[in-house]
């Protein structure tokens, strides 16, 4: 039913790849061995492709019938993480202290296979194949599109695995598909004084009681009660003993939102409180803000492409939608801060098997998918050649 378009030969060489890709995890920008296995299996297909070293991507080039069209990107990941895997397969890393628990390995393979179905068929334009390093910490997307990944590129696609949804499902979701977190600390710096002598001081810990109330009207007050964010304090220090006015605070906290523009207003109404609060009572505080990964937010027509393509494969009934987008984060939104895009899921759960959440070191994947994934990769490049086309400026000028 599913994999009409992929080889038995082929799945068999996707399930061999996907083996050895598990058992030899590497972490973020350390992918060295990956880079190289798949620059083989490149070299293998005659795809040309480039590669600056450990640390960066491996971009392959398909150049299609029509090497002058603009490019369709498709995107994996080559990272591992850190852990100690307990599937108890029989590809189990042998990398100590290294684990393919997010899937990617099964990523890789499915692409390789597209390459494969890519080649032997072309495609009506180019299609790049982008490999990135360090998706699960640095931000490897934003290497890759150093690297050159969206050269002429014009929409780009990936699909990540889950148990959430049995093998043979593919969730294509319109709009936001992840969240965005951001971590800060704010430093509180007052006058230390006598418990008896406030006067004489700047109480730190006064000023903190001012700004954790004011933050929270961020959400309360400054946010369309229809788009989600939380601002949370979860860690205090401030003070030594009773009787001293402490001189210094200082607040740790955690921001999600999915939408940029409501991130924006909190980072900047967050700046904006600590400067009214420190003025109104003479004190320095400061605030740093880590940013972490944006959301990811499926735009239209990309997604309606990605839609057709995984009725192809899977059919109508299979293709399904989540209620609410993850809270998790996923570094494939850098890609769609600069070209339209749809990031899916492929279910990877055979029927009788209990879910595994990603990142559990027990989590492995019911390689069906494979076919299910490589065949997915090879349909949405010839659709998005075929559905979205662009004049010189790069604007749309047909969609679905
Ligand atoms: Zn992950
Ligand atoms: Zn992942």
């Amino acid at each position: 039913m599913i994999d009409s378009q992929i080889t038995d030969k082929l799945f068999s060489h996707l399930v061999m790849l996907r083996r050895w890709f598990h058992q030899h995890p590497e972490l973020a920008f350390d992918e060295a061995n990956t880079a190289q296995r798949i620059i083989t299996e490149l070299e293998h297909l005659d795809i040309a492709y480039d590669y600056a070293g450990v640390g960066h991507a491996v971009i392959g080039r398909i150049r299609g019938q029509d090497p002058d069209k603009s490019t369709i990107g498709l995107r994996a990941e080559m990272d591992a993480l850190p852990g100690t895997e307990s599937t108890g397969a029989s590809y189990t890393s042998i990398n100590p202290g290294k684990m393919h628990a997010c899937g990617h390995g099964a990523h890789m393979a499915m692409l390789l296979g597209a390459a494969d179905m890519l080649v032997k068929n072309p495609p009506p334009g180019p299609v790049n194949l982008i490999f990135q390093p360090a998706e699960e910490s640095g931000g490897g997307a934003r290497t890759a599109i150093t690297d050159g990944a969206l050269q002429n590129v014009v929409a780009i696609f990936a699909g990540h695995v889950t148990h959430e949804y049995v093998t043979g499902q593919i969730m294509v979701r319109d709009d936001l598909v992840t969240a965005q977190s951001d971590r800060f600390v704010i430093r509180i710096r007052g006058k230390g004084g006598h418990g008896a002598r406030p006067h004489e001081t700047t109480d730190a810990i006064v000023i903190s009681g001012f700004l954790i109330t004011a933050l929270q009207t961020l959400v309360s007050r400054e946010t369309n009660p229809l788009h989600s964010a939380v601002v949370t304090i979860g860690k205090v220090r401030a003070g030594s003993a009773a009787n001293i006015i402490a001189e210094e605070a200082e607040l740790e906290g955690s921001i999600r939102t999915f939408r940029s523009e409501v991130r924006r207003h909190i980072h900047h109404g967050m700046e904006r409180m600590i400067g009214a609060v420190a003025e109104l009572h003479n004190a320095e505080i400061e605030i740093s803000i880590s940013e972490g990964y944006p959301s990811v937010v499926n735009e239209p027509v990309a997604t309606a492409v990605a839609r057709k393509a995984a009725r192809e494969i899977v059919g109508d009934e299979n293709v399904v939608v989540s209620e609410f987008p993850s809270m998790g984060s996923e570094d494939f939104a850098y890609y769609l801060g600069n070209v339209r895009g749809a990031f899916v899921r492929f279910g990877a759960r055979a029927t009788d098997w209990e879910p595994v959440p990603l990142h559990n070191p027990a989590f492995d994947i019911d390689e069906k998918v494979l076919a299910i994934g490589a065949n997915f990769y090879n349909r949405v490049a010839r659709l998005a050649h075929a559905q979205i086309a662009h004049d010189q400026t790069g604007e749309l000028i047909n969609g679905v």
